[in-house]
């Protein structure tokens, strides 16, 4: 019949007005994520403010997208850790091994997804922008 097409779009318009809205004004608006969502990796400090990572290497031999590189140094008292510590997001699948396998608790799951950029250097996220905050909220 002629105009039921119209009757029931405007049926299922009236049906949805009073629903509450799911979308949201993104980017001004973001959606809160659950504890166990994985974006981008933090680093852990130790008490002293220091990197916990030793580099010893496991999370990037464990990669399966070979996305870590380290890059090993000494401290003055003779401690390894990592002078170079980087993902490459290119590469990135956010499957949380490194978190899992890191014998030393160096690594975290992050929550920072906002990652995309105009440059391949720009997806290459640098052990400064990794680690937390010192004293910050772990
Ligand atoms: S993050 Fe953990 S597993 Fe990876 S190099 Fe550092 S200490 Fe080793
Ligand atoms: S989250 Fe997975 S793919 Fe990404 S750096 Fe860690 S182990 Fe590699």
């Amino acid at each position: 019949m002629y105009g039921t097409g119209i009757a029931s779009s405007l049926w299922v318009t009236f049906k949805n007005i009073f629903r509450v809205k799911v979308t949201l004004r993104y980017p001004k608006q973001k959606q809160a994520m659950v504890p166990r969502f994985f974006a981008l990796m933090r680093m852990v400090r130790d008490e002293n403010g220091r990197e916990k990572c030793t580099a010893c290497g496991i999370c990037a031999n464990n990669c399966p997208t070979h996305s870590i590189t380290i890059e090993k140094g000494k401290r003055e008292d003779n401690t390894p850790f990592p002078v170079r510590y980087s993902v490459n997001v290119q590469q990135c699948i956010f499957c949380g091994i490194c978190v899992e396998v890191c014998p030393f608790g160096a690594l975290q799951v992050g929550h920072k997804y906002e990652l995309s950029s105009y440059t391949r250097e720009g997806m290459i996220h640098e052990k400064e922008e990794l680690l937390l905050p010192f004293g910050g909220a772990q």
